[in-house]
């Protein structure tokens, strides 16, 4: 093995090895990961080291059958150089988790990693949520203002009052309306003994993506302040350097939010090259990511230390750092909920959620029952399945399955999952 293909073999290794600890949940796809792993290590040249995978179905993680698929069809070396950096496999940015599950109320919670921060999408019920994460709350994505998505902000309200904290909440037209009739609930008369401030800047966007933003501020008990009226560009509700958080303006007898939050690009610092290197892990690495993701050039200098503080800092070139990251395409996650089933929907479905690595889509009544959820504006199974298919997602997740359906998850999601992994229907399209 030459000293080239060792060090891909224990790139990959080391990818997999994360990817066992941090995503990978099945079983199946543990064991797979070991082989592999060993294998890498053990082969005494690329060609020795490929990886037969002797059932290539693991569950419903479609891109994983994707790569079983071709390790099967190639040897390792040609895999890795072909940069197979899948986001499963390289410690994605963002975490994200239903908080009541997949029949409970909306909410998804995205931790996001190296980062003590985290955005919510929809205020269901979010009694499961510790203060502690609550605390960590910037960003609130409210889908519509539906009881089972919107009672969640007075438990928010509660945890928050008292601290120094601004969260910046968004929401369709008449959002701004429903935070203040929330808020004037509660008499507000003893707030000089506050010492900290809390503010809710809400935004709400209509269907032409023109937004108002309005402020509240428990100091001024509430009252409204700085109206502003601006208009988003292409759906983009809220950008910074590392993601961005975009809608699409549904259908559901009132206007429903739906939302992409994506990762500008994903670096992954890899270890064993800063080893190599003589370097150290710190915060530092943070600062290289940024200047790759500014696009900086070769000569920019980056301060490297354990801790900023260090005596012994020094600089290198970004140039020359380089060799220790890998970029690839940023993630992709999508939320879509409560959409009627009909074409304006679809299209604006798959627009934004085309392309995500993972889609949470509503899924509230069965197959059987498309005619009770055109009636309610809601989504079946096999609606689901075939807009995550057709927007090119690469993993579904079902969820706000109707309590009638109490007992039946499993075949709900079996349901889903025929549609979305319909290899007929996909050829049939192409
Ligand atoms: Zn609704
Ligand atoms: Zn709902």
């Amino acid at each position: 093995m030459t000293d080239g293909s060792r060090r891909v073999a224990q790139d990959w290794a080391a990818v997999c090895w994360q990817g066992r600890r941090k995503a990978f949940t099945s079983r199946a796809a543990q064991r797979w990961c070991s082989s592999l792993k060993i294998q890498a290590f053990r082969a005494r040249s690329p060609g020795e080291a490929m990886v037969l995978v002797q059932s290539p179905r693991l569950g419903a993680i479609t891109p994983m059958e994707a790569v079983c698929r071709r390790l099967a069809q190639h040897d390792l070396a040609q895999c890795l150089s072909a940069r197979m950096d899948y986001t499963f496999s390289m410690r994605p940015l963002l975490h994200p988790t239903l908080v009541n599950g997949r029949s409970g109320d909306p909410a998804l919670y995205v931790e996001t990693l190296f980062e003590k921060r985290a955005i919510l999408f929809d205020l269901g019920d979010i009694s499961n949520l510790s203060p502690r994460k609550i605390q960590r709350l910037e960003h609130v994505f409210v889908s519509h203002a539906h009881i089972d998505h919107f009672i969640g902000f007075d438990r928010l309200l509660r945890v928050l009052v008292g601290r120094e904290k601004t969260i910046n909440l968004y929401g369709p037209t008449g959002f701004i309306d429903h935070v203040r009739h929330k808020l004037h609930a509660y008499r507000w008369n003893l707030i000089d003994r506050y010492v900290s401030d809390l503010v809710f800047v809400v935004t709400e966007i209509d269907a032409s993506l023109a937004t108002r933003t309005a402020r509240y501020r428990l100091k001024n008990a509430f009252s409204i302040e700085a109206v502003c009226n601006g208009r988003s560009t292409e759906g983009v509700l809220y950008s910074e350097p590392t993601l961005r958080v975009s809608t699409a303006v549904l259908e559901h007898r009132t206007p429903c939010l739906g939302f992409a939050i994506e990762e500008a690009a994903h670096i992954n610092v890899w270890k064993n090259r800063l080893a190599e290197l003589g370097l150290p892990v710190g915060p530092w690495l943070r600062e290289l990511k940024r200047a790759v993701i500014d696009n900086k050039p070769s000569d920019h200098l980056i301060r490297i230390g354990f801790r900023p503080t260090s005596p012994d800092i020094r600089e290198l070139p970004l140039g020359t750092l380089r060799s220790v990251l890998t970029v690839a395409p940023g993630q992709k996650v999508a939320y879509v909920t409560d959409a009627a089933d009909t074409p304006a929907n679809r299209a604006a479905i798959i627009r934004l959620a085309q392309n995500a690595d993972l889609l949470f889509i509503e899924a509230a009544f069965a197959q059987a029952d498309t005619a009770l959820a055109a009636e309610r504006a809601h989504l079946t199974t096999a609606a689901a399945g075939s807009l995550a298919r057709e927007a090119g997602a690469r993993r579904i997740e079902p969820f706000h399955f109707s309590p009638r359906y109490s007992g039946h998850e499993a075949r709900m999601m079996d349901e889903v999952m025929t549609v979305f992994t319909d290899r007929e229907a996909e050829r049939a399209g192409s």
